[in-house]
């Protein structure tokens, strides 16, 4: 259906943001997401300034028909916050951040990048815990649950999340938290953008004024990479782990003649005391003689390297929850890298654990609090042609690794099948989350998303 012109200028007039139509000059700018061959175009694009601005787009939303798709960050990888021919609902100009250092808390617009919040914070030695990139949107991170580099010390972002004002279905501004809506509290911390729209988020903050963290390259040889696993695992919660297994980046800490073979390129980081965080490093320098060793005491925030705000990769990948990396495992890791000849690819291994895992399963909609070692697996490509052999790449590692945890983190999940999209959501949480949808979006007018339907009366 195409939307009259006569409804664009009402919906302009009545709004303190700007609507963006296909003729204006900046829309394929104001359409663009972080993931490259994303080329959706929607009909019109609402870049929203406060939640009145949210409620009207949503009304139109239902009263249109039109597809609508919520977009914070940009980051998902399944393209969910763009749409064909439906509206968009553009967050970014929500980010506002309130910081209240005696009470460490801060309420943050749902538009906001996780970076903004942590440099912002980080200037008061506090911090939230995010994930490893700065330009992730909180909303979409959070509300997929949020692993991040204080994963073990402080636990998911929606372990540090406080309460959140949320737009539904039917247009109203609700408060969600432990006492006011508590389904609807429950439901967003893991249920992803199904039920409503988050216009703030309140977040506890942690003092953390500074960190032992950084950058270790190491060779990745099987031996190494199982070490890495099991110093990880034997680490104190204070020390969160990314270890990346993939041909060493020509960047300038690299000697020349590493670039392009397989690396161990981890970051860790440590937030505690220097001497202890030194400590905990230690067992990690000593696997092999590293290739870069970048890890120094530093702020929290220098964590977070500048990111190229044109990189658009195109990307196939896989998500899953494994048990464990041993020496067999590892093997099956260097061997499958060495097989492929993409440019960029990568097995991405993050040690679980700590505070993250002592949150009960049911808690949160995020039910994957045994888990113990999250895998991303991916590998970029240029062509049609070369996506089907990276794609079938991807599909045959995926395979060969995974064994013993069915669940996956949907937040990392790409454009996947209902099926898939329940084994984010285990036990009893799809019912629980099926039943809470009929509640506040009976009518599943927020579903470009990893789609949860309402359960049926
Ligand atoms: C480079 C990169 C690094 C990453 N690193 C991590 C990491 O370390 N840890 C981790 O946990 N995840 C990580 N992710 C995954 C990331 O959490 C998800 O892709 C997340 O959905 C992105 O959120 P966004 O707001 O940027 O994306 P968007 O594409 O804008 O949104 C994603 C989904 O959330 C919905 N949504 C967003 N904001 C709101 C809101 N305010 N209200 C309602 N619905 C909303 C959207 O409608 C969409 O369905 C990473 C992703 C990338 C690309």
């Amino acid at each position: 259906m195409a939307i009259e012109r006569g409804a664009v200028l009402q919906l302009s007039a009545g709004l303190n943001g700007r609507v963006i139509v296909p003729d204006d000059k900046d829309y394929d700018e104001a359409r663009r997401v972080f993931y490259g061959g994303i080329d959706r175009r929607p009909q019109v694009i609402v870049q929203a300034k406060d939640p009145n601005d949210v409620s009207q787009v949503i009304s139109l939303a239902r009263q249109t028909g039109l597809e609508l798709a919520v977009r914070s960050g940009g980051h998902s990888f399944a393209g969910h916050s763009l749409n064909e021919g439906g509206i968009v609902l553009d967050l970014r100009e929500l980010r506002a951040l309130q910081l209240d250092p005696e009470r460490r808390t801060a309420w943050a617009e749902g538009g906001l990048t996780t970076g903004a919040y942590t440099k912002a914070a980080g200037e008061l030695g506090l911090a939230t815990g995010f994930g490893d990139t700065g330009s992730v949107g909180i909303g979409g991170l959070t509300l997929g649950g949020g692993v991040g580099i204080l994963v073990r010390k402080y636990g998911l972002t929606i372990d540090q999340l406080l309460a959140a004002e949320v737009v539904t279905a039917d247009g109203q501004l609700l408060r969600a938290d432990a006492d006011t809506n508590p389904d609807l509290f429950w439901a967003i911390r893991g249920g992803g953008g199904n039920f409503g729209v988050v216009t703030r988020f309140q977040f506890r903050l942690h003092p953390v004024a500074s960190v032992v963290g950084g950058v270790l390259i190491l060779p990745a040889t099987p031996p190494v990479i199982a070490g890495f696993i099991a110093a990880a695992e034997a680490a104190p919660e204070e020390l969160s782990t990314i270890a990346s297994i993939m041909p060493a980046p020509p960047m300038p800490m690299v000697p020349a003649e590493q670039h392009g073979q397989l690396v161990v390129f981890a970051l860790l980081v440590y937030a505690g005391e220097v001497d202890a965080g030194e400590r905990a490093m230690a067992p990690f320098r000593k696997l092999a003689t590293p290739i870069a060793d970048m890890v120094r005491p530093m702020t929290y925030p220098e964590i977070f390297v500048p990111e190229d705000g044109e990189f658009h990769p195109k990307a196939v990948a896989r998500t899953m929850f494994v048990n464990a990396i041993d020496r067999s495992a590892a093997e099956e890791i260097v061997d499958r890298l060495e097989s492929s000849d993409a440019p960029v690819r990568v097995a991405q291994l993050r040690v679980l654990g700590g505070a993250m895992a002592r949150v009960p399963a049911e808690a949160t909609a995020f039910a994957h609090r045994a888990s113990r070692i999250m895998v991303n697996l991916a590998a970029f490509y240029e062509s049609p042609e070369e996506w089907a052999v990276r794609e079938a790449w991807v599909s045959d590692f995926a395979a060969a690794l995974h064994k013993g945890d069915s669940g996956v983190y949907v937040n990392f999940l790409g454009d996947a099948p209902e099926a898939q999209v329940r084994t984010a959501y285990p036990g009893s949480t799809w019912d629980r989350l099926s039943t809470i949808k009929r509640r506040y979006d009976s009518t599943n007018l927020f579903r470009v998303n990893h789609n949860i339907l309402p359960a049926q009366p």
